[in-house]
């Protein structure tokens, strides 16, 4: 059968729609207790949620996609632990309407609803509440780990260790996962007392912060980067927490959920549009500080609110540019890279600023450590690949890591000293799966 490789590439691109890579085939799973049959595929394959990672860690070149999502049952659910055991294709959108009816809420999301829970798993994602919180993967108690070779492995902390913390943040490269069970939190309503705080500057960002997170279990803080000299890191910063019956006002009727679509395929975002975006964003807001009752879709998930806005960077697609690094040389860092980004003229709509905590995480190849993160969108440019190869010393030189999950283009060698649980990780990959990025990163 002949493959159409653009309808390939348009249904299972990656979020920042770049490097635009094409599988060979793309298989779909739909009935967990009956494997695929690993033995006539006649290629590699990668096992795939929704795609929602920005570059090459969902993309396979020339072997199989398997695509999970049709997966997606809910199987037992415990009101009284809050403990749920769901499909892995299941969506963290399709767990909220289960969940939030129940007076629960997913322990730890990020800023998507749109992701399968296999995905949350495999890049061990974190949220606002990394700092109470932990990464999504603290909160998993069992998981099913199918092989290519039949084996299904019960993952837990006291079961098949080894294979539980290679497969959390592991990329979807030591088998797939069936079904997952994690512990929820209590949240008696879908609501959110939320502040918004604006800063001057990156050191009333850092003040704020401290403070914040003796009080609020979420903070996050949005950046304008194209604020240069002492305006340098100014923003808006947001914390919240949930709401409470009795003490906050809590409207009786949930707001209309739904994304206007994105109309345009061509590139909108552009230095003009993002310097008026800037500089609109930081002053749409007059007070110092703002608070209220939000719903829970705009205080997590204000992109979903937008169908398709990565489409708005055009063809070329876009890269995501997240590195954490440690608090002590962290301040200096995200100080130059800012200088860097102002002074490069190739700002970005999209900068978001927070800290991470020190909970251990139960992966191998987790992403945060205590720190800090900044995260910053480009249009994929000649320029702006460049300045990513600048940051990249910078974030080098200050002890730090970038995230797989955002990266289309780090390099090996830098992979594997940012990670160095890397060969202890490379026993449990399963022999019939691989990834674009795991290709890569042999390379340099
Ligand atoms: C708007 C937006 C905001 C985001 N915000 C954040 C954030 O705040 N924090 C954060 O950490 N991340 C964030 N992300 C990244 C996103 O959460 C992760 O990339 C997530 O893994 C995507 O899940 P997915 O279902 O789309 O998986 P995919 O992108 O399709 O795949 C991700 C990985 O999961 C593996 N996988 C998929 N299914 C299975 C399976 N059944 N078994 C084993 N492995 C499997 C794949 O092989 C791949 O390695 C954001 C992404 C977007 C688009």
């Amino acid at each position: 059968m002949s493959i159409n490789k653009e309808n390939l590439n348009t249904e299972y691109p990656s979020f920042g729609n770049y490097p635009k890579l094409y599988p060979s085939e793309v298989k779909h799973w739909s009935w967990r207790h009956i494997p695929p049959n690993f033995s006539s595929f006649s290629a590699k394959f990668l096992p795939r949620g929704f795609g929602k990672s920005y570059g090459d860690s969902c993309l396979l070149e020339g072997g199989i996609l398997l695509d999970t999502t049709q997966m997606n049952k809910i199987i037992s659910f415990d009101r009284e632990s809050g403990i749920i055991r769901a499909e892995s294709g299941i969506s963290f959108d399709e767990l909220l309407n289960f969940l939030v009816p129940r007076g629960y809420f997913l322990p730890v999301t990020p800023g998507t609803k749109h992701i399968s829970l296999a995905g949350a798993i495999a890049n061990d994602v974190h949220g606002k509440n990394h700092f109470s919180a932990g990464n999504f993967g603290n909160h998993i108690t069992k998981f099913e780990l199918l092989r290519s070779d039949g084996r299904r492995l019960i993952c837990s902390p006291e079961e098949n260790k080894d294979y539980f913390a290679a497969t959390i943040g592991g990329l979807g490269l030591s088998g797939i996962i069936t079904w997952a069970e994690f512990k929820c939190r209590s949240s008696p309503t879908p609501y959110f007392y939320v502040e918004n705080i604006k800063f001057r500057n990156l050191d009333e960002f850092f003040e704020i912060n401290e403070v914040s997170e003796e009080s609020f279990p979420y903070t996050v803080a949005w950046i304008d980067c194209t604020a240069k000299g002492k305006h340098l890191g100014r923003g808006i910063y947001n914390r919240g927490r949930h709401a409470e019956v009795g003490k906050d006002n809590i409207p009786n009727k949930s707001p209309k959920d739904g994304a206007k679509p994105f109309p345009f395929e061509i590139a909108l975002i552009n230095k003009a549009t993002t310097k008026m975006f800037n500089l609109l964003w930081y002053n749409k807001q007059i007070r110092k500080k703002t608070k209220g009752i939000s719903h829970y879709n705009p205080f997590f998930y204000p992109l979903d609110g937008v169908g398709g806005w990565n489409k708005a960077y055009g063809k070329a697609g876009f890269i995501q540019y997240q590195f954490v690094v440690p608090l002590a040389s962290g301040k200096e860092t995200v100080r130059k890279i800012l200088e860097k980004i102002s002074s490069s003229g190739l700002s970005s709509f999209l900068v978001v600023l927070k800290t991470f905590g020190d909970i251990p995480p139960s992966g191998m190849l987790s992403f945060p450590m205590r720190g800090i993160t900044l995260a910053v969108d480009f249009a994929v440019s000649r320029n702006s690949l460049a300045l990513c190869r600048e940051l990249d010393v910078l974030v080098n030189e200050g002890g730090g890591r970038l995230y797989v999950a955002k990266d289309s283009r780090m390099k090996g060698a830098d992979f594997r000293r940012y990670y160095n649980n890397y060969e202890e990780f490379s026993k449990y990959i399963d022999p019939k799966i691989t990834s674009s990025f795991w290709q890569r990163i042999q390379e340099k």
